[in-house]
């Protein structure tokens, strides 16, 4: 108990070191209004808002404490140094965030299934133009939560890699997750695109990956944001 409180405050720390840095870094190579507000935004939290932050931040230590805890013994995630591989590493990364979407997508679709919805996912699409970072990123029921940040442990599971890849891919998704929700305009061709989440929340039928739109293009759900599918001006 007193190692997993320790944790749970290096965990906690470093979520809000997160946050803060997630708006702080880009605003210095990137506009912080790039993405046109298309929906209302949400300018006040609600206390139910603020407890769902709250409760899905406290989550986090449990799920980084599992996560961990299965890297730790598992005999498919290798920590020295000298086991390093391509395949364990560049291979693995790329393959993590594939197979995670893979199953995010089916997770975020039954959200969206009608009867479901209200239930669970509506509360994240109560915010149309999302710019808080993270804040606005974990503001989830909180069952939407779990489930998503477990399918990262599910990829870990499925993807025999090395544990620095393991925590990389477990810290660049919460960065990115984060990105998703800011009006930074911030993409790697092909691999992640701001906009294409900033478009899910303006229209809810479409782009339900969270880091790429491998799955989107693929089951056809995929729509580019405006921005992303004009020619660039001269
Ligand atoms: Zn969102
Ligand atoms: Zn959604």
């Amino acid at each position: 108990m007193p190692e997993y409180a320790l944790w749970s405050v290096v965990i906690l720390l470093g979520l809000e070191l997160m946050s803060y840095l997630v708006n702080e870094i880009p605003q210095r190579f990137f506009n912080p209004s790039a993405i046109p507000i298309r929906g209302k935004h949400l300018d006040v939290l609600s206390w139910k808002d603020i407890s769902f932050i709250t409760w899905n931040k406290f989550t986090t230590t449990l799920f980084t404490y599992h996560a961990l805890r299965f890297c730790w013994l598992s005999p498919r995630i290798a920590w020295g140094w000298s086991e390093m591989t391509i395949l364990n590493t560049v291979i693995a990364f790329f393959s993590l965030f594939v197979v995670y979407d893979f199953f995010y997508c089916i997770w975020h679709r039954i959200l969206h299934v009608r009867g479901l919805y209200k239930f669970i996912h509506k509360h994240h699409h109560h915010q149309a133009a999302p710019s808080r970072g993270n804040a606005d990123a974990v503001n989830v029921h909180p069952i939407e939560f779990i489930v998503g940040e477990y399918c990262h442990l599910l990829a870990i599971f499925i993807i025999p890699c090395h544990a620095v890849v393991a925590a990389v891919f477990v810290v660049l998704g919460g960065i990115l997750a984060s990105l998703n929700h800011t009006r930074y305009d911030i993409a790697v061709p092909l691999l992640f695109d701001t906009k294409a989440h900033d478009q899910h929340h303006v229209i809810p039928t479409v782009n339900y990956g969270q880091y790429t739109m491998l799955w989107d293009r693929v089951f056809g759900t995929y729509v580019p944001h405006p921005l992303s599918s004009r020619p660039k001006a001269e």
